[in-house]
This record gives C-alpha cells, sequence and structure tokens, in this order.
C-alpha cells in the first residue's frame, strides 16, 4: 500500500479535497481517499501542489514521432499533408526508435491512455509494452477515388490485424476526413466495427475543406491533382462537411470529431441532435501549428459540448503533453473555466475512448494513474502558466 499527500486533491468527479491523501494498492488501484482525519499516523509522500488522474490524449499519430520539426509552421493544412504524404521512407529503426521515445514521453507527461491513428503497423510493438492504455483508431482513406477502396480494404484488414488489443488496448476501423474517403469506404467501416466501438475522424480544419464541400472549390482540386487524381467521383453536396458525413456515420458509435477548427453553431447543434455520443477533440497546439487557428470554445461551452483534448503528432506540436494543451488553451482563450479542462484533459478523454470505468477519475476501484501538478490551488483563480505534470504512478 502506498499513500500519497498533497495541497489539494482533485478527483474531477467531486470537489477537491483539502490536505487531501489518497491510498493506492501495489498495482495502483485507488483503495481510498480522505483527509488527516481518515488516516492518522501513516507513512505519506507529500507532493506540493495537486494531484490529479492520469490525462487521456484522445488525439494522436505516434507512427509519425520520426517527423519532428520537418514541416514549418502556419503553412495550412494541404501543405502539411502533402509534406507528411511526400516523408514517408525512413530508417525503420530511426522511426521504431523515435516511436518508443514518443510513448515514454506521453507517460512521463502524465498521460495514461491514447487514441492513436494507425496507418501502418510501425507502433504496433511499442503499445503492446506500453504501460498506456492504446485505442487503435486503423484509419482507412481511398483518397475519393472508387477504384482504390477495395485495395485500400485489403491493405488496412492486414493492419487491423497486426495492432494489438491485449489487456487494455482496444481498436476500429475509422475514416481519415470527409475529403478522403468514399461512401463505399464508410459503408465498410460501418460493417466492420461491432456496435460498442468508437470512431475517430478529422473534421473542419482547414476553410478548403468547407469550400469543397458546400461549392466544389477550394484548394483540394489541387491538391488531388498534384497527386494524379480527379475529384470527377465527388460532387459538392452545398453542406458542410460534417453535416455531410454524420448521415453516413452510426450515431450509436462513440464518435470523436476531431479539431473543429471552423465547426460552427449549426453544426454542433445538428451533431448533437443526431448522437449523444458526440466527443469534440481539440489539439489547439497543432491548430496553431498548422492553420495559425484555434476553434471557439465559446460555442461549444454554450450548447455543452462534450470536449476532449489530443496532441496530435509531434510534426505538428512542440511537445506531447495534455497539461501544455491545457495551458495552450487558458494562454488564447482564458475565459475556459479551468473546471472544464481539468475535465476535458481527464474524464472526457475516458468517456470517449472507453475507458471510463478504470480511467478519468480519482474514485475508490478505479486505476487511473497520479499525476502531480506543481502549482497553488486558488480554484477557478489558479495561475497554472508555470506549472508541468509530474507522474506519481
Ligand atoms: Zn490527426
Amino acid at each position: 500500500m502506498k499513500f500519497y499527500s498533497s495541497d489539494y486533491i482533485l478527483p474531477i468527479s467531486a470537489d477537491p479535497i483539502k490536505n487531501g491523501i489518497i491510498q493506492v494498492d501495489s498495482e495502483g488501484t485507488i483503495i481510498n481517499i480522505g483527509t488527516k482525519e481518515d488516516f492518522p499516523t501513516l507513512d505519506l509522500q507529500y507532493y506540493p501542489g495537486v494531484i490529479i488522474p492520469g490525462f487521456i490524449n484522445a488525439h494522436c499519430h505516434l507512427e509519425l514521432s520520426h517527423m519532428k520539426s520537418l514541416c514549418e509552421t502556419g503553412t495550412g493544412l494541404i501543405e502539411f499533408i502533402g509534406r507528411v504524404v511526400s516523408l514517408r521512407s525512413f530508417n525503420q529503426e530511426v522511426k521504431e526508435d523515435a516511436i518508443a521515445k514518443r510513448d515514454i514521453e506521453m507517460y512521463e507527461a502524465g498521460i495514461q491512455a491514447v487514441g492513436d491513428i494507425c496507418n501502418n503497423l510501425d507502433t504496433a510493438a511499442t503499445k503492446k509494452s506500453s504501460p498506456i492504455h492504446y485505442y487503435s483508431f486503423i484509419e482507412l482513406f481511398d483518397l475519393m477515388q472508387k477504384h482504390l477502396t477495395a485495395t485500400t480494404i485489403e491493405n488496412y484488414k492486414e493492419v487491423f490485424k497486426g495492432q494489438d488489443e491485449s489487456g487494455s488496448n482496444k481498436k476500429s476501423f475509422v475514416p481519415h476526413a470527409p475529403y478522403s474517403v468514399t461512401p463505399e469506404l464508410l459503408e465498410f467501416i460501418n460493417q466492420a466495427n461491432p456496435d460498442t466501438k468508437c470512431i475517430s475522424i478529422h473534421n473542419q480544419e482547414t476553410p478548403d475543406e468547407t469550400m469543397l464541400f458546400k461549392k466544389g472549390n477550394g484548394g483540394f482540386y489541387k491538391f488531388y491533382s498534384s497527386l494524379g487524381l480527379s475529384l470527377e467521383d465527388f460532387k459538392p453536396t452545398g453542406k458542410t462537411s460534417i453535416d455531410y458525413i454524420i448521415d453516413k456515420l452510426k450515431p450509436h458509435y462513440r464518435n470523436l470529431f476531431v479539431h473543429n477548427t471552423l465547426t460552427n453553431e449549426n453544426n454542433i447543434l445538428n451533431a448533437h441532435k443526431w448522437s449523444d455520443h458526440v466527443y469534440w477533440v481539440s489539439c489547439p497546439n497543432a491548430n496553431l501549428y498548422i492553420e495559425n487557428k484555434l476553434p471557439d470554445y465559446q460555442l461549444f461551452l454554450k450548447n455543452n459540448a462534450k470536449l476532449c483534448l489530443g496532441t496530435d503528432s509531434i510534426m505538428s506540436n512542440w511537445q506531447l503533453s495534455i497539461w501544455e494543451e491545457v495551458k495552450t488553451i487558458k494562454k488564447y482563450q482564458s475565459y475556459v473555466p479551468l473546471k472544464e479542462l481539468l475535465e476535458w484533459s481527464t474524464i472526457n478523454g475516458a468517456k470517449a475512448l472507453s475507458y471510463e470505468d478504470s480511467l478519468g477519475t480519482l474514485d475508490v476501484g478505479k486505476k487511473p494513474g497520479l499525476v502531480n501538478l506543481n502549482l497553488v490551488w486558488y480554484g477557478e483563480q489558479t495561475d497554472i502558466s508555470e506549472s508541468f505534470p509530474t507522474r506519481i504512478n
């Protein structure tokens, strides 16, 4: 048994506990939470600041770990995707070493579970032995080319087979983005996943996506033709991309919409009307890195949206730390309450990835990981700008 104390314990599921103590067994399962009156004479390990549950990173591309600093900031999404495509041949050992290093970086930054996008099997070995819970999203795209759909499916069945789902790991097939999948590929994804699955899709990340779906113009035509592909199979819908895609996804899945920098209030209302299981994943540092724009969080707060946080890949970020994502939101959109941000970074991500039974809050019986933040807790008035996370267990 171990007993950890801090100036405040923030269970997330309950009010902060002043001079709190948390008891965990040798496996990390929480046995009891209380104060000095409940645990009078014990060998306590004291951490100044607060103790919170481990973070959930709801969106990452671990397989891009070797690509740090290989794309300039502020160039926009289409330029970024072009860069990812052009840089995909690297020595296997270099890739796997970088993946193992980033996995450790995330764990040390207090991250307990990761929703990880997979286009190949480079990450499989690391995930199998990692202490992090990985939900692998096997991400299909046929670049809206019907003649590529069948081979895409065959290739990705192999990726699915090779990604781990033993222990705490899980996996599902998911679509990349509305602008890169045919309806036929979406149909396969819907049929291949059992009803309990989580689905992740990149959403409304660049104005070109809206232009393509609404009017059939914008930068994607040029991008596709630079790859030697035409968009003749695609007909503009007169709708935004999310309004188009929700008709083709299943509302009873847990659906994670990722990025949402261009999402408007109607999009949020329509998605909420469509399903009770919509999660909006925000990756603020990646949004600043790629498009230099953040989502309008006021719209999400106003409509009681379930938000969670992701780091995206190290190719579009400066580090893989959910606490750094929280700090970025507090820096640029400081109206977002800290209480909300703590939920976005823990329990909401746990629910989005279906780990809420064991992760996301400090509750007896859970094994959520414990993280210390070196800050002075004043509730909403707390200054988090110079704090950083330290993993306790
Ligand atoms: Zn992504």
